[in-house]
């Protein structure tokens, strides 16, 4: 169900790691690092295409935070709009990347593009006391948020693991198949869809939640 990998300044990704999130997750690729004062930011569906580019940036870009993230589609398609990183506000100065099943939007729109658009806005990141609300609001959602210039974010980061210096959101690096087809890939009832209706409907009140509706 995703894997969302975050690498401190000055660790290198361990290729094998990301072809195996790659292609347990095979919905489209997309990552971003920091450099300078900027964010170089990337997504594409050709994930062996995007996992060497993102290799040669790092080596020519170490000293910055940086992200891969590779998705598993619980909505929608493989649509290079759906991958992430996302603009977090329509801003380009900050992006998220998510792992894990928040809710289904009403309109159709993923849940990361939602939490992007419509729900981080909401919080005030530098502040710890925040963070930690939106953290519990998202339940067992993980999250990583860079700014350009800023430290990273890992929302939910005791739920993953640190792997050789990176953090990873989901086993998955290791390549084991968690979810296989017909499932649903939350509560693994057999469901034709990726999501099944009972874990949709248990998760509205969390979608209420973080848009702050009553
Ligand atoms: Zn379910």
């Amino acid at each position: 169900m995703c894997l969302l990998s975050y690498y401190p300044p000055g660790v290198m990704p361990v290729r094998e790691h990301l072809e195996n999130g790659a292609r347990l997750n095979a919905a489209g690729c997309g990552y971003a690092l920091a450099a300078g004062g900027t964010l170089a930011v990337g997504h594409g569906l050709d994930s062996a295409e995007m996992i060497s580019w993102f290799l040669d940036l790092r080596a020519a870009l170490p000293d910055g935070p940086a992200m891969f993230h590779s998705r598993y589609a619980q909505t929608g398609a493989a649509r290079l709009e759906s991958c992430h990183p996302m603009n977090v506000g329509g801003s380009p100065g900050t992006v998220v990347a998510h792992n894990g099943y928040l809710f289904t939007s009403p309109d159709g729109r993923t849940d990361t593009r939602v939490l992007a658009d419509d729900e981080l806005p909401r919080f005030s990141l530098g502040d710890p006391a925040e963070r930690f609300a939106l953290a519990v609001l998202m339940e067992g959602n993980k999250a990583v948020i860079m700014s350009a210039g800023k430290d990273a974010i890992i929302l939910n980061e005791r739920l993953g693991s640190w792997v050789s210096g990176a953090w990873h959101s989901s086993p998955d690096y290791g390549g084991g198949l968690r979810i296989t087809g017909g499932e649903c890939s939350v509560c693994h009832c057999g469901s034709p869809v990726p999501v099944c209706k009972d874990c949709e409907a248990a998760a509205e009140p969390r979608r209420r939640a973080l848009l702050g509706l009553s």
